[in-house]
């Protein structure tokens, strides 16, 4: 028998099986909505229909190709013009093929030196982006700020509160490790992310403060004041603020200016956390959102969410990067080169958590000329429109009524049936297949939450489910009444 010499793929095989993996993918998105959009499998359903063991031979990549037809189950179909659910987490054609290729070139970006293009593209394209959102221009990298790709908005303000910790305690806490008292404050609306970096980065969850709301369930500056003092007055180091623009419950936006004039009076660090609405901002229309938003130390939104550039792309941009860096940099001698040394170039671990990290400003830059800003912003008025609709629906219904503002793409609502109602309703749509929905609790009632933001979802979709929702409503209703 011959003996193989490698087990590589060939080019010409890859080639083959990549038109087949390219085949897959349109398939996929031509039929997605014959599928249930959130998956109906037991726990372990699809785990037991594994093989117990690896194989000691390699398979045929068509036999391992059709295998994930399998999976398709237990997927939860997130790319569906049918998914409603949580904040969406979209794509496109262009980000998926410059996903492909980033691959493709498996470069690893941790300093300059290690490749140079992953890294100047990545600064060019966040700086493009502070004029398409019409940000601070203190977050460009040609003054003292600048902005990186980090894998997510939790990593982002994780790497925020680290600098403000540094900041605070004269970069002393990397040295000797934080003995201080500081104190984090936020809204008690604000993301639970805050709550995780404020464990990690061991200031202790009775240190965070979560601030009462206002009745659009935005931060309020006047009780922020109050116990920034009081905690001063109790010996503490009041030193971190988050705001939100757009909270995740329902997209409530806190008034920067105000937080911001409170943070500069104070000498408090303000993160803005936009991570969904943040995109928004491309159109003229929606940047009385960032109002404020000058005031801030740091900023961050999601491409990954509503700016069709597939999951992992969070854009986090500081007004002076010296200070991140300094908090963050270290440099062993295998990584010491010239170009770290001349200090002309940026070196992005130094901003982030990891040392390693991929090439993620190519599906950025691909998706931003393929589609222009035009087409971008064409994207976010279509999906508020339709969200608007919905929410006009609602707020038209007799037997529903709205929960939020409802300023851009999400709509808070319920059935004036009550929460065991609403539940039990979700519960039903979800499981028809047809859409996928999520909850939330405002003022302590049960809620359902319908955000329209992915790539492909139609007036026609939105119509559909506005029906559903109604029939599905009107059944529970009468089953009840038996
Ligand atoms: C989604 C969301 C986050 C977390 O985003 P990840 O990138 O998934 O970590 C943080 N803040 C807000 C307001 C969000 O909506």
């Amino acid at each position: 028998m011959l003996e193989k010499k490698n087990f590589n793929m060939t080019t010409d095989e890859f080639r083959h099986h990549g038109r087949a993996v390219i085949d897959w993918i349109a398939d996929y998105y031509d039929t997605i909505e014959s599928f249930p959009v959130l998956s109906q499998v037991q726990p372990n359903e699809i785990r037991s229909s594994l093989p117990a063991e690896p194989p000691h031979q390699g398979e045929k990549f068509e036999n391992i190709l059709k295998d994930v037809d399998s999976l398709l189950p237990g997927i939860t179909h997130w790319q569906s013009p049918n998914f409603f659910a949580y904040f969406p987490a979209n794509t496109s054609g262009p980000s998926i093929l410059a996903e492909l290729l980033s691959a493709g070139l498996g470069v690893q970006g941790m300093l300059w030196s290690t490749s140079p293009a992953c890294t100047e593209l990545e600064t060019h394209v966040l700086d493009w982006l502070v004029n398409m959102l019409g940000l601070p221009e203190k977050f460009k990298s040609t003054g003292k700020g600048g902005g990186v790709i980090q894998d997510s908005a939790s990593s982002a303000v994780l790497c925020a509160l680290l600098a403000a910790r540094e900041q605070s305690t004269n970069y002393e806490s990397n040295e000797k490790g934080c003995d201080q008292h500081l104190v984090v404050y936020a809204s008690t609306q604000t993301h639970s992310s805050i709550e995780k970096a404020v464990k990690i980065v061991g200031l202790g969850k009775q240190n965070l403060r979560l601030i009462q709301v206002d009745e659009d369930f935005a931060l309020r500056p006047d009780k922020l004041l109050l116990q920034i003092k009081k905690d001063r007055q109790d010996g503490l180091i009041p030193c971190f603020v988050v705001a939100t623009v757009g909270t995740t419950s329902s997209n409530a936006i806190d008034p920067l200016s105000e937080i911001g004039n409170i943070c500069r009076e104070e000498n408090l660090w303000l993160h803005v956390d936009s991570a969904m609405s943040g995109t928004a901002a491309l159109c003229p229309e929606y940047r009385y959102l960032n109002a404020g938003l000058d005031l801030a130390d740091s900023y961050c939104f999601n491409p990954h969410k509503w700016m069709l550039t597939n999951f992992d792309c969070d854009c986090f941009y500081v007004a002076n990067r010296a200070i991140l860096n300094k908090t963050l940099k270290v440099l062993p001698e295998y990584l010491r080169n010239k170009a770290t040394e001349s200090g002309d170039v940026i070196d992005y671990s130094d901003w982030e958590i990891p040392l390693g990290r991929r090439f993620r400003s190519l599906k950025l830059w691909f998706v931003i000329r393929y589609y222009g800003i035009e087409g971008l912003q064409q994207h976010i008025r279509h999906h508020i429109k339709m969200a608007q609709d919905f929410a006009g629906w609602i707020d038209d219904s007799e037997h529903f009524e709205l929960a939020n503002l409802a300023p851009l793409n999400l709509v808070c609502f319920k059935h004036l049936g009550g929460d065991s109602f609403n539940q039990h309703l979700l519960e039903r749509l979800n499981q028809s297949g047809h859409l996928f929905l999520t909850h939330t609790i405002l003022n302590g009632q049960y809620v359902l939450r319908f955000c329209v933001g992915q790539t492909h979802t139609e007036e026609r979709h939105v119509k559909q489910a506005w029906l559903h929702i109604q029939e599905t409503a009107a059944k529970l209703e009468n089953i009840l009444q038996e």
